[in-house]
């Protein structure tokens, strides 16, 4: 770990970088969740933050090209346009048309998606909880919807139901889940195993305080309510579904298992997601809201 240029554990002419590319990108967990995996694992790696505006994705993955990193994590705004720019994608990130984690596989850029994975393994670490044959309800359609739902259906959800905002994108959504896919009302929350919120509300700085994805006093014992705000960590609605008597989950558990998939396609080792899981932990401990 030590290089001709620095101290033990210092980055050197020889480590392999990857990059967080997203705006803003100062306050992501995901560089602090690769370093410690990689100093975990004893590797010459290190993840570095790079703030990307809006619009710069093209520009950022030809920098990336030309620097040799080894690949990228991406997140908000660039996971569409990430899509349309790397050599191929897998499976998963063409039917998303988003990507969350760039490869480089002999000089080429593979686009994947691992935040539906990472969803998946959330509910089954956390929760010991399996999609198979279950009733599920995710508000919201956006990026992370998708990602959920499509990951629910894969897993064999016997019925993967939609509420949004804007019904159309519902749609678009629900879609993903194929047969089992349609959209629904909030109101249907109470008959359903699992419930997901996967809008921005309750997350700190985000609009429309006080609004909630569906009522609480739907809720009740038997059912599993996961949050993917993760901070807070325990926003308002996963404590009033706890207080309802069903299993709150934060979103936390996904973005560790998302990280802890990248870490795996980057390196083709095993990550310590335990580890990373204290790691988040402490870190959204200490963070503000
Ligand atoms: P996005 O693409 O912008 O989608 C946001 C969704 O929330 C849309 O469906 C939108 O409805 C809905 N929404 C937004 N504001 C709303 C409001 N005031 N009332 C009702 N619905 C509203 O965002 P995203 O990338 O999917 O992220 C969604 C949340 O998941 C964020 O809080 C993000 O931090 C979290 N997330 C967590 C993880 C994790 O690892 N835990 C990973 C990814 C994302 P319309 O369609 O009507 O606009």
């Amino acid at each position: 770990m030590s290089g001709p240029t620095g101290g033990p554990g210092a980055p050197s002419a020889a480590t392999t970088v990857v990059g967080v590319i997203g705006d803003p990108v100062a306050h992501s967990l995901s560089p602090l969740l690769h370093n410690t995996a990689f100093a975990a694992l004893g590797l010459d790696w290190v993840s570095v933050g790079f703030p990307v505006p809006a619009g710069e994705a093209p520009a950022a993955l030809a920098g990336a090209r030309a620097l040799g990193l080894a690949g990228l994590s991406v997140t908000m705004p660039h996971k569409d346009a990430v899509a349309d720019l790397v050599d191929e994608c897998t499976a998963v990130a063409r039917r998303l048309g988003a990507v969350n984690c760039v490869i480089r596989r002999k000089g080429r850029f593979v686009g994947d998606n691992t935040d539906g994975e990472g969803f998946v393994a959330s509910l089954r670490r956390g929760a010991t909880f399996e999609p198979a044959g279950r009733r599920c309800l995710v508000a919201g359609a956006g990026g992370a919807a998708r990602a959920v739902v499509l990951a629910l259906a894969e897993a064999g959800a016997a019925e993967v139901v939609v509420v949004n905002r804007t019904p159309g994108r519902a749609e678009t959504a629900a879609a993903l889940a194929g047969s089992v896919g349609r959209v629904g009302r909030p109101e249907e929350a109470g008959s359903f195993d699992l419930v997901v919120n996967a809008t921005p509300l309750g997350m700190a700085g985000a609009g429309a305080p006080g609004a909630e994805p569906v009522d609480p006093a739907l809720l009740h014992p038997g059912q599993l309510v996961v949050d993917l705000v993760y901070a807070p960590r325990r926003t308002p609605w996963l404590a009033r579904a706890e207080g309802r008597g069903a299993v709150a989950l934060s979103g936390l558990g996904m973005l560790v298992h998302q990280a802890a998939a990248q870490l795996r396609r980057w390196t083709g080792e095993e990550p310590p997601t335990d580890r990373l899981w204290e790691v988040a932990t402490a870190a959204t401990d200490a963070a503000p809201g």
